[in-house]
């Protein structure tokens, strides 16, 4: 299949299976192109960038809240060499990304049924990821409670998040007790109607404690 292929195909699920569940508010075929397909594409360039590897292949990338598949499904759709995994504690929308990933023919990519907090815990999860990203999922602390634990040392996570998100301040307390520290941010508007996006980049620079991510529901009710 083509990358058009892959992405008209993954636009024609999205519309069908919204009709038989609430998988995404955003069901307008130019929107999904906009909303979904091109602000997920923004972070294809800074996994090149800080990936830190020269190529793709060797990369692994964790999608933590990924719902439809977002940003995870168009970025692997773009580059097809990186591994990835999408994680979502909802079991029917995991269900249709793994439908997606079997329809387009994605390998190096599976979907998982679980919430981020358990699933960090895993020795095979556990800071074995190059690259974890998030959008749309929580405030960046309890983010980063979610995300830096899959990381090795080095690795990078990628919040995706709206313009007038959170002050990165709210999350320095989160960073330093579980090892990041934020290298960059970048701010740009998507689409015609320039809608104001985000991005906020952090390197795992020290071990996550292994008593992080506290248990589930905890990072979100109470915040580091
Ligand atoms: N990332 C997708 C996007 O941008 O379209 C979905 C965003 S949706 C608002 C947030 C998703 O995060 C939901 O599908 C929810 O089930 C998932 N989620 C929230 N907390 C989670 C957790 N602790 N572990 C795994 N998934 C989680």
């Amino acid at each position: 299949m083509t990358t058009e292929e892959r992405f008209d195909k993954f636009s024609e699920m999205i519309r069908e299976r919204n009709k038989v569940m609430n998988l995404t508010s955003i069901v307008d075929v130019h929107e999904i192109e906009v909303k979904h397909f091109e602000d997920s594409l923004s972070i294809v360039p800074i996994i090149d960038k800080y990936s830190g590897k020269g190529e793709r292949t060797s990369v692994r990338v964790i999608d933590i809240g990924t719902g439809a598949g977002f940003p995870g499904i168009p970025v692997k759709i773009v580059c097809e060499d990186l591994e990835v995994t999408l994680m979502d504690s909802v079991g029917k929308k995991v269900d249709f990304v793994n439908d997606v990933i079997r329809e387009l023919k994605l390998d190096k990519a599976v979907a998982i049924h679980g919430r981020a907090e358990d699933y960090a815990h895993k020795t095979e999860f556990r800071e074995v990821y190059d690259i974890a990203t998030a959008r749309a999922v929580a405030a960046l602390p309890v983010l980063c409670e979610y995300c830096l634990p899959f990381l090795k040392v080095g690795g990078i996570f990628i919040a995706m998040k709206g313009g007038e998100s959170e002050d990165i301040g709210s999350a320095q307390k989160a960073l330093e007790i579980l090892g990041g520290e934020v290298i960059d941010e970048i701010r740009f508007e998507l689409g015609e109607d320039k809608f104001k996006r985000r991005i906020i980049v952090v390197k795992k620079v020290k071990t996550t404690l292994a008593k992080y991510p506290r248990k589930a529901g905890k990072p979100a009710q109470n915040p580091l």
